[in-house]
């Protein structure tokens, strides 16, 4: 049942909301479509949080809305969606618009079978698709918005804002349920962790950053339904626990994993982080610190690189491995590089895509022995490298779970900061 909630119930501030989504609505309202903020940021408005982005949902097709602005562009096959993108470079802002999406209908949607699954042809021009195990591959048929809202994941994330009537759209209680704080699936739980599996991580991702419950019948089939996730393209799985860790409660994100029972095989990354088996040895110090530390910046409002954390979270592994590797002989910086590779190769699988972040994090391990090693050339070459900010923050991390000495960050924290007649000094005395 569609409800229209006025502004004395929902009581969300227009000074909140974002000119510029507003402005895409109104665009699309005048063109004569429907169109409103929709998702996380009505729900962090009913919350009384400034949204950090904004998508809208209408129902101009991605064609329809393209034409409507000067900067857009039609993104995603899985999902096809537009992006309006106003301003430039850092400065610049992407609003997200999606088109409303006809509820998937396990009848009329497409099922693909087993090896046919990843086939080009079994997708091909099929909008609507789905695996053996009832997964969604494709999903760009549209629909009218009542059933849009019914395929979003939990109450709280159906709600639509129209920013010029100031009316919240609910179909399913979600303001009532923001107001008990309560996350609950809407349609049948276990068939809609079926249907994606990576909502499972949403759920217990939403309930640490909003410090909601998750309700009963929304809970009870997590654990059973946890395998599924091992169908999950990596790279999805990799963009989902990059969002984790970025929520500001990261260290509360994974406690609710190991609560759910989700602490094995869900994030290969993770593995080496929540198994119990090392819940006490160096690893899980240096890594509760460097997450305690990276909630810290993101509650400053300060920005944190995801190349920095994945290092943080695989150090112990690329330790790891170098050592074994040094055992059969191998020369240490070989050892280091090649010990790299291998956990690349273990954790994160197909690395095409995420060149960059790659290289950023190969560089800050690469950096470490360089620390170590305090010559006049040595010295100057680190210091100047684009990236030693990062280098060094991961050696002060490394130095506060005692894994070096505190005393050699501290001369490097004193030597970058120093000018050249103090810095021949720290040389002469680090001899
Ligand atoms: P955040 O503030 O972390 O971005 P969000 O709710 O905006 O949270 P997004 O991943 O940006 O999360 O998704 C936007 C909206 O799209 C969600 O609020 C939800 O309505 C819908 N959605 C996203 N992923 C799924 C999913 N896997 N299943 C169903 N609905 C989804
Ligand atoms: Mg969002």
């Amino acid at each position: 049942r569609r409800v229209e909630v006025p502004v004395s119930e929902h009581g969300i501030d227009p000074g909140l909301v974002d000119d510029r989504a507003v402005k895409v609505v109104t665009t699309l309202q005048d063109a004569g479509f429907e169109a409103y903020i929709v998702g996380g940021a009505v729900r962090d408005l009913l919350l009384g949080h400034r949204p950090k982005d904004f998508d809208v949902a209408t129902n101009a097709t991605p064609e329809q809305v393209k034409s409507h602005f000067r900067r857009a562009f039609i993104i995603g096959r899985r999902f096809r969606i537009v992006h309006v993108v106003h301003g430039r470079g850092r400065e610049h802002e992407v609003i997200e618009v999606s088109t409303f999406r006809a509820k998937p209908d396990a009848s009329a949607a497409e099922q693909v079978s087993g090896n046919e699954k990843t086939s080009k042809a079994a997708l091909q021009g099929k909008s609507h698709v789905v695996d053996a195990e009832g997964r969604v591959l494709r999903d760009n048929v549209w629909g009218p918005q009542i059933d849009d809202a019914a395929r979003r994941d939990f109450t709280v994330n159906a709600l639509y804002y129209d920013p010029r009537g100031q009316i919240v759209v609910d179909y399913h209680n979600g303001i009532a349920d923001a107001k008990k704080r309560v996350l609950r699936m809407i349609g049948e739980p276990e068939a809609r962790y079926r249907e994606d599996p990576v909502r499972i991580i949403r759920v217990v991702r939403f309930a640490a950053k909003l410090g909601f419950e998750i309700e009963p019948a929304t809970r009870a089939p997590i654990i059973r339904m946890a395998d599924l996730l091992a169908n999950v393209p990596a790279s999805r799985l990799f963009d989902e626990m990059i969002k984790l860790l970025q929520t500001g409660h990261s260290l509360a994100s994974l406690e609710e994993l190991r609560k759910q029972g989700l602490h094995r095989g869900v994030f290969p990354i993770l593995d080496a982080v929540l198994d119990d088996a090392h819940r006490h040895d160096g690893r899980e110090k240096f890594i509760q610190m460097a997450l305690a530390d990276t909630d810290r910046r993101v509650n400053e409002g300060k920005p944190v690189a995801p190349s920095f954390m994945l290092a943080c979270m695989l150090w112990h592994d690329v330790i790891r491995r170098r050592d074994d590797l040094r055992h059969k002989g191998e020369p240490p910086m070989q050892a280091l590089q090649l010990a790299i590779d291998s956990v690349f190769d273990a954790r994160i699988g197909d690395i095409s895509g995420r060149g960059k972040l790659a290289a950023d994090m190969r560089e800050i391990w690469m950096m470490q022995p360089r620390f170590e090693r305090r010559t006049p050339s040595g010295a100057q070459t680190l210091i100047e490298q684009p990236r030693f900010r990062a280098g060094f923050d991961f050696l002060r991390l490394r130095a506060d779970a005692g894994e070096v000495e505190d005393a050699l960050a501290g001369w490097w924290e004193d030597y970058s900061l120093a000018d050249d007649t103090e810095r021949e000094d720290l040389l002469e005395q680090a001899r």
